[in-house]
């Protein structure tokens, strides 16, 4: 007698990611009731009947890619007309200043809403289904966090959101970002139905003073949330510490109690050895954006000693490319060229960087992050569609990082749901969506383009 599950996959090259990292040639995975039942070798079709059944000859399964740091209203500006009237900035402070500062005070309640639908969907064909996002929007704090969460709903993928508190312009509107968190917080994160959670962020130690850093510890500890904040993404953050506190950020970040295993730096560039070690020490974890890295000019981190000294790190976007094998792409490529050493950074960190080490900075690698018995069913199945050489467990993580790309993405599994089949969105419409989403951008473009270059007038002097 067969035994019965909701969801079979049959003969497909399975990358486990379990302890051992094992990679099964020929496997199965049945899933009953959202959790991963049993994994083996063969076909399992013998022990199992399914309800959908999914043959996967020439698939990879792999584990729910995740992003450790994405911004979906970035998504907002790509290819913009508005860049063209823009005095090119020249450094990182000048970037803020003259586009996301800018953009950032006209993002409504709309724009919020259809920027986290089409990073949705981009992080779904991409075989992401779990992910951190943070939104900056002082003219739309109360309750916006809940036009996010609708829209990543809708596409049915798993992840935290928060609002990027900040007192870049006034500490009140400080505390009610934080106060968004909070609430959304007290509404998701006990509900073991939901697959949106809340968490605590910080926009960056050099436009947070420490009363802001002390109520987001505070609600932090209160609620075992997870927090985030940019740390020396640009060399303004490290100077303007040095100048006002006397130390660098991590060393502040510290001192104030901001460090410790439910917090990641996000991007960490400019970060020296002995601050590496505060981090260790306290067990924070760091979010690398190699993409956006580059594209901001900041500099590279110290990925490959903070990964020798133990440090747990995953890999983000930063809101800008939402292909994730890009931005694995993008880390594998980057530490060899700027170290001049070829041997740095192996397939297998990248992908762990994707996978495991993410579930790990949010605390749900008991749930998340590798293919087991017990575990989640997040599942991604990959039908590569010109393989240059064969595929098979050697030769594996050389093909998720070198060879594979959103397009080749057949099928999405969040929660044990398909949500994806044959590389199509099933739970929206997704031509709609995006027409709805182009109306909005279209409207926000027309704002920014009648406001002409950005005004600098709310620069603190
Ligand atoms: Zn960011």
């Amino acid at each position: 007698m067969r035994e019965k599950v909701d969801v079979l996959i049959r003969e497909a090259l399975v990358v486990t990611m379990n302890p051992e990292r094992r990679v099964l040639d020929r496997g199965y995975i049945a899933i009953r009731n959202g959790l991963i039942v049993d994994v083996g070798v063969g076909d399992g079709g013998d022990k199992y009947s399914a309800e959908e059944s999914i043959i996967g000859k020439k698939s990879v399964v792999i584990p729910g890619l995740q992003c450790a740091h994405t911004h979906f209203y970035g998504l907002l500006l790509t290819g913009s007309p508005w860049f063209g009237k823009i005095e090119p900035p020249t450094d990182f402070q000048q970037n803020l200043q003259r586009i996301w500062w800018a953009l950032d005070v006209l993002l409504g309640y709309d724009e919020a809403y259809a920027s986290a639908l089409m990073g949705s969907i981009l992080f779904a064909h991409s075989g992401v289904t779990n992910f951190f996002d943070n939104i900056s929007s002082p003219n739309a704090i109360n309750g916006v966090l809940d036009y996010i969460e609708h829209a990543v709903n809708e596409v049915g993928i798993r992840g935290f959101i928060s609002f990027e508190a900040t007192q870049r312009r006034s500490i009140e509107e400080g505390f009610r970002g934080l106060a968004e968190n909070e609430r959304f917080i007290k509404k998701n994160n006990q509900d073991e139905s939901k697959l949106v959670k809340g968490a605590i962020y910080l926009h960056a130690s050099f436009t947070v003073k420490d009363e802001l850093f002390i109520k987001a510890i505070e609600l932090s500890y209160k609620y075992n949330a997870l927090m985030a904040i940019h740390a020396e993404e640009g060399l303004v953050d490290v100077y303007h510490n040095i100048e006002h506190y006397g130390l660098r950020p991590v060393e502040r970040m510290h001192k104030l109690g901001f460090l410790g295993p439910r917090t990641h730096l996000v991007h960490l560039v400019q970060a020296t050895d002995d601050e590496l070690e505060l981090v260790k020490k306290t067990g924070s974890h760091v979010a690398h954006n190699p993409m956006s890295n580059m594209l901001n000019a900041v500099g590279v981190a110290k990925i490959p000693e903070m990964l020798k000294m133990g440090i747990n790190v995953g890999l983000g976007n930063d809101g800008y490319i939402f292909d994730q094998f890009e931005n694995m792409r993008a880390a594998y490529l980057l530490h060899k060229v700027w170290r001049r050493d070829p041997r740095v950074m192996t397939p297998l960190e990248v992908f762990e960087m994707s996978t495991l080490n993410v579930a790990k900075m949010f605390h749900q690698d008991r749930i998340l992050g590798s293919i087991e018995p017990g575990k989640k069913a997040d599942l991604v199945i990959i039908k590569p569609k010109t393989p240059n050489t064969p595929i098979n467990p050697q030769s594996i993580y050389g093909h998720l990082v070198n060879t594979f790309s959103s397009k080749d993405v057949d099928t999405v599994i969040v929660d044990g749901k398909v949500i994806l089949k044959e590389g199509r969105l099933i739970t929206i419409d997704e031509e709609k969506a995006v027409d709805h989403v182009h109306r909005v951008v279209e409207k926000l473009w027309d704002k920014l383009l009648s406001k002409g270059a950005p005004q600098l007038d709310y620069i603190k002097q």
